[in-house]
């Protein structure tokens, strides 16, 4: 047997699996909702979690909202969520930089390659950041940026951290700066590295894709605080005193969500077939990350 638990249409199994975990860390995309979609269900399985008297926490690896946006989009789908139940990629590379690395001026500055979200999360932790959504660096680089950055003159002498994300403005000049700064011994952060953002039909390069070049250009690999980063488990631990053993992780991807459970020793990992890996990828032995449980999708916990 593959070790895993099908617990679909079987109500027993489900109230035992669930009566196991006094908190629930759930993936986002792929398992509450999908892109702009909300799946059938998802709010009223909630909901049954909520009355049994479980903690929910909502652990997604976009980097591109702050956990504010995050709470508008569970409430355009009308599910119910407190923003300090959200826990994204960007907030945990904020809760990285100020609570475990402390750097304190001059050398306390983050280059940020990527969008607002991770601006506003550094902010909510007072951290100051250069580059980002500034506008001025959105074109071709010119003969005097290339003097100018070799110079130093074009340089931030207080940044000592880069932090890249997904980045729908990703440029030559931007590369050359987070490159220029790694070079001067800035420690290397990502959000995440996940190369693909999955869509309804198709993928699209996700933030490892568009941080790619600096990786490359700088023959660096940065610190991923996002899922399956154990720093990010850390963080959440710290934040709601988790009792690991009593912890479940619900998601749709196999390494990132099933593997990030495993390997923070958390009681149960289980897996929904609603996102991105499929059954083939976990059943019939000698597979890598097998989740503990899985269902077709999350409503079916609510299933009678
Ligand atoms: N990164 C971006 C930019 C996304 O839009 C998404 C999904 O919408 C993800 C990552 C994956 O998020 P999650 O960890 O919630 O599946
Ligand atoms: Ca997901």
């Amino acid at each position: 047997s593959s070790g895993s638990q099908y617990l679909t249409g079987d109500p027993s199994a489900i109230a035992e699996f669930i009566e196991k975990f006094d908190t629930f860390l759930f993936d986002c995309d792929g398992v509450l909702w999908s892109g702009s979609q909300s799946f059938e269900g998802t709010a009223e399985t909630l909901e049954m979690l909520r009355n049994k008297g479980k903690r929910l926490v909502f652990v997604s690896n976009n980097s591109t909202k702050s956990r504010e946006e995050y709470k508008k989009k569970f409430d355009s789908m009308n599910i119910n969520c407190n923003v300090e139940e959200i826990f994204g990629s960007s907030y945990s590379a904020a809760i990285y930089i100020s609570r475990k690395l402390r750097l304190s001026p001059p050398k306390n500055k983050v280059y940020v390659l990527g969008v607002a979200g991770i601006e506003t999360e550094l902010d909510s932790e007072s951290i100051p950041h250069v580059g980002g959504t500034d506008e001025s660096l959105r074109r071709e680089m010119t003969g005097d940026d290339y003097e100018k950055i070799a110079s130093g003159e074009m340089l931030d002498p207080d940044v000592g951290i880069v932090l890249t994300g997904l980045d729908f403005h990703v440029n030559y000049l931007k590369i050359s700066l987070g490159m220029a700064y790694l070079r001067r011994g800035a420690m290397f952060l990502a959000t995440n590295i996940d190369t693909t953002l999955p869509s309804n039909k198709t993928l699209f390069p996700g933030a490892g894709a568009t941080s790619a070049p600096l990786i490359a250009a700088s023959g660096k690999e940065p610190l991923a605080l996002g899922k399956p980063s154990q720093a990010m488990m850390d963080a959440i631990e710290g934040k709601f005193k988790l009792d690991r053993k009593r912890t479940c992780m619900v998601g749709d991807r196999l390494n990132t969500d099933i593997q990030f459970g495993i390997e923070g020793g958390l009681g149960g990992t289980l897996l929904v077939l609603t996102g991105v890996s499929t059954k083939e990828d976990f059943l019939g032995g000698g597979k890598e990350v097998v989740p503990m449980a899985y269902v077709d999708k999350l409503a079916d916990l609510a299933s009678k």
